[in-house]
């Protein structure tokens, strides 16, 4: 169950961060409603710039990335606004490519660009409680003891 308060993931890549602040500040009091988690520098900057509250972790290129799509594995992240680079190969491709697929595995909402980032947090889904539909992942999870 995703609760009406939700734990929104905010990351961008160094040439999409302006464009980052840009929205969350036209969108700050929507953002001031739910708790907050950004990677490293996305973060200090929505911070310092926003003053919003958020819980800040590694930057992404020393594993933030992963730190978030950790969290999205233990079900403490509920929406990933991502504003990924699509002109720049990035030092962490690797881990970006990691995050993207675990959102999806995860079917958690997922903005990779503003317009989807608007959609999102003008969704009337955001002030409510939400069932999010998962695939039965028991088989994976005992795949080894099937082989047996
Ligand atoms: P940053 O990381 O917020 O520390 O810049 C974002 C990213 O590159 O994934």
């Amino acid at each position: 169950m995703i609760k009406s308060k939700k734990r929104i993931a905010l990351i961008a890549h160094d040439n999409k961060k302006e464009d980052m602040i840009e929205w969350a500040k036209y969108n700050i009091s929507t953002l001031q409603q739910h708790v907050l988690y950004a990677t490293g520098t996305t973060g200090k900057r929505l911070e310092k710039e926003l003053g919003l509250e958020i819980t800040i972790m590694e930057s992404g290129p020393l594993g933030g990335d992963l730190q978030i799509g950790a969290h999205i594995s233990n079900s403490l992240i509920d929406c990933l606004i991502f504003f990924w680079d699509p002109l720049e190969p990035q030092p962490h491709d690797p881990d970006v490519k990691a995050l993207l697929r675990i959102a999806v595995l995860w079917n958690i909402p997922l903005a990779c660009n503003r317009s989807s980032a608007d959609f999102i947090i003008s969704s009337q889904l955001m002030g409510r409680e939400y069932t999010r539909k998962l695939p039965d992942y028991e088989c994976y999870r005992h795949r080894l003891d099937n082989k047996k």
